[in-house]
């Protein structure tokens, strides 16, 4: 019999089946289990098994198959989907068809929570500022939850929480396109919506579809809950459709805003400063805008004001995200390994005026790097291109500015070493993914800061 798609479903002795045993599908398992559910966990990758997680599961009754997706992934009450999943992905359109019900992981988390919601979404900038809202919820003297996108699944966080939620607590959530795909009920309380820019192109049909995938955040909101938006990005702004209130945030001079920004401060209605831009600990006018978001939902959420400036003033970014690795001869190291789209790439550049040696390339996601031609022409003076898009990206840039190909991030690291000049940035910003080479973003984030760390100086 089919689960109720509904808050606090029953799930004792229910069959469900978990599509996809990565970290968030275990934890989906796992709390599963814990609420008496029967949890088929199925994956396609024959290697999923090797996942220590995986194994402690079995001992809690979960069963497996790997390698497959077998006929038994449909004799289910209901099929939870993890994110790395794509949509039409065969069990999931076959059930679908079938009129099983299907949830995502952040869809079943919401279900077994009574505290409130906050989800940030956008194409960039979701940890950095879902991690300063948290930090900001805390210095406020709330309990917060950081979960998501961000590593920790949410499944993992209610699980932990089952039965003994603190009542000050509150969920902060960075909130992909892949998790908003198969939601019901799911409700935030306050949406962040930070940016919208062409991603995820290899798994989406259209830009299209992936904004519609990323605004369904929206979908459940009412009028008691609040939407804060960026106002500069116009292509956001056309796209928000909700009953909720809107409260906007921005760089620029806006009637409604909660915190204003002038060339040397961030101050608030009263014209109280909040911060001098020059107390800021990470560059960019990007993470300034970051900062506004997660301000102004700390307001919306009661934060002193206080606690938000000691936050702003305090923050030194989240590793792999511009992170200053070294200062070798007069050169900066910059670790970007999280710039895995061409927008985050051009906010990267944009963050220095000095000339760089941009360090690029990875797993192709479909993306244009035409769009780059107009920041590469500014100050990049040499493009060191790696892994499966190297070529792509050598086509596409080698016009305008010296494309180099190499094999390793070791070997991008000396040959920039060796060209770079006193005041020069090298910055490694891949604008792609990085599984081809390594296992995520942190461990390219790692391997660069290694061979960074590793050089001596030239004599
Ligand atoms: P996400 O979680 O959305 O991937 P991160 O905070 O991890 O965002 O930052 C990812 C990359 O995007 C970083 O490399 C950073 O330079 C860039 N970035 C961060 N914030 C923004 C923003 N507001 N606009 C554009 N790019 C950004």
């Amino acid at each position: 019999m089919a689960v109720p798609l509904e808050k606090n479903a029953r799930m004792k002795d229910r069959k469900v089946t978990v599509i996809g045993a990565a970290r968030s599908g275990v934890a989906a398992a796992r709390l599963l289990g814990e609420l008496g559910a029967k949890v088929f966990l199925s994956d396609r990758d024959p290697d999923a098994k090797k996942n220590e997680e995986v194994a402690e599961l079995q001992k809690h009754g979960v069963e497996f198959e790997f390698g497959v997706h077998s006929n038994r992934t449909l004799e289910t009450d209901l099929m939870l989907v993890s994110p790395g999943v794509p949509q039409n992905s065969e069990p999931v359109v076959t059930a679908i068809g079938k009129g099983i019900p299907v949830i995502s992981e952040v869809e079943l988390a919401c279900w077994y929570t009574e505290l409130p919601i906050v989800a940030v979404t956008g194409t960039n900038g979701k940890t950095t500022t879902a991690t300063v809202l948290a930090n900001m919820v805390r210095e406020g003297g709330y309990v917060p939850f950081l979960a998501g996108n961000v590593g920790i699944p949410f499944t993992e966080t209610v699980y932990k929480i089952l039965g003994k939620e603190p009542k000050n607590g509150i969920h902060v959530l960075e909130i992909s396109s892949f998790q908003m795909e198969h939601i019901h009920l799911f409700r935030p309380k306050i949406a962040v919506l930070l940016n919208l820019s062409p991603d995820h192109l290899n798994r989406y049909p259209s830009m299209g579809n992936y904004v519609s995938a990323k605004m369904r955040i929206m979908e459940n909101m009412t009028a008691d809950d609040h939407v804060v938006y960026n106002h500069d990005d116009p292509s956001l702004r056309q796209q928000i459709d909700t009953s909720a209130p809107l409260t906007p945030f921005s760089l620029e001079i806006h009637p409604q805003l909660l915190f204003h920004v002038n060339e040397t401060k961030v101050y608030d209605e009263s014209r109280e400063v909040l911060v001098h831009l020059k107390d800021l600990l990470v560059p960019g006018k990007h993470n300034l805008a970051n900062f506004l978001a997660a301000a102004t939902a700390g307001k919306l959420l009661d934060v002193p004001t206080g606690a938000i400036t000691k936050v702003l003033r305090t923050f030194r970014g989240v590793p792999h995200r511009l992170e200053h690795v070294r200062t070798l001869e007069g050169v900066d190291y910059y670790n970007d390994s999280k710039a895995t789209n061409v927008q985050s790439v051009r906010t990267g550049i944009d963050s220095f005026t000095r000339p760089i040696i941009l360090i690029m390339g990875g797993r192709d996601k479909g993306a244009d790097f035409k769009e780059l031609l107009p920041q590469l022409t500014s100050h990049v003076k040499q493009v060191l291109v790696l892994g499966e898009a190297a070529d792509r990206i050598k086509e596409t840039l080698s016009h305008v500015v010296p494309c180099n190909k190499v094999p390793t991030v070791d070997t991008a690291v000396s040959l920039a070493h060796e060209n770079a000049e006193q005041e020069d940035v090298v910055l490694l910003s891949p604008g792609c993914a990085s599984f081809d080479m390594f296992s995520d973003f942190e461990e390219r984030g790692e391997v660069f800061k290694t061979a960074v760390n590793r050089l001596g100086s030239r004599k």
